[in-house]
């Protein structure tokens, strides 16, 4: 390429530049639907990822009898900016508009709290996530979201698949001095064999010991934190009891003492 040519090639995309941002802010609405395209592009390339997760268990014969002689084992996930993350637009409030990113589900809402409409939006890879946890683990939600709230996108994750059936609400958490508790004695009493997921440092306080902590996701974000935790709980299925693990990663348990106390 030229010199001339190169000149003429930045000065025309700086021109047509120059007028999508003119006609952007003369139609909002153009300016919008840009926005989302561009977003739809990157939650592809947010979803994809180079490494593909054997699921199926391709498993030596020394494997399979060393996981045979332990139990299996209870996933307790949370749900909020764990496996996604909504956003809700209030009845009556026109002062703010969805993020813009194209929404995976939407769905109304009317309780005495809140009445509105729910926009879900999926954190990366939480598809495959399930898929393979599912076939490794007893699968539990417990959430703080209300039953009414928390209930549709359960739905939502779950196609129809009955993975994600057993369910805990805010009417299962505990009041500890304010704070609300997940008690995962709840989902299963085997605490040898039960581990949380979540993204709340209380919550993982709250049961130190049998909890993996998890970054929050935030709408829109390039996140692969449910694919990077996929190798972690395949060996995890193979340890008689989690809290030889998952105690050693625990820097602050008092609060889990202080549940219990309440709990009993
Ligand atoms: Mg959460």
């Amino acid at each position: 390429m030229t010199g001339d040519s190169f000149i003429s090639l930045i000065f025309g995309l700086q021109t047509w530049g120059l007028v999508l941002a003119i006609i952007c802010l003369n139609e909002p609405r153009l300016g919008r639907f840009i926005k989302l395209t561009a977003a739809r592009i990157y939650k592809v390339y947010a979803n994809y990822s180079p490494i593909e997760y054997l699921s199926d268990d391709c498993l030596t014969p020394v494997s399979l009898r060393c996981l045979k002689r332990v139990a299996k084992k209870t996933l307790v996930l949370d749900m909020d900016e764990t496996l996604i993350t909504a956003w809700i637009q209030r009845q009556g409030d026109h002062r703010h508009s969805p993020p813009n990113v194209p929404h995976d589900f939407k769905f109304g809402i009317s309780t005495a709290i809140c009445k509105g409409d729910v926009y879900v939006y999926k954190r990366p890879h939480v598809d495959r996530f399930l898929n393979n946890v599912s076939r490794w683990y007893n699968l539990v939600v417990f959430t703080c979201g209300t039953e009414d709230y928390a209930s549709p996108i359960l739905d939502f994750l779950d196609k129809g698949r009955g993975i994600l059936d057993k369910r805990f609400y805010r009417q299962h958490t505990i009041d500890v001095g304010g704070l609300r508790a997940k008690y995962i004695s709840l989902c299963s009493p085997d605490m040898a064999n039960i581990l949380l997921l979540d993204n709340s440092s209380i919550a993982c306080s709250f049961n130190a010991g049998n909890c993996i902590p998890i970054s929050s996701y935030r709408i829109g974000q390039k996140d692969e934190a449910l694919l990077e935790l996929l190798p972690f709980l395949d060996a995890l299925r193979f340890t008689r009891d989690v809290r030889s693990v998952l105690g050693k990663c625990t820097r602050f348990d008092c609060l889990t003492t202080l549940l219990e106390s309440v709990a009993k």
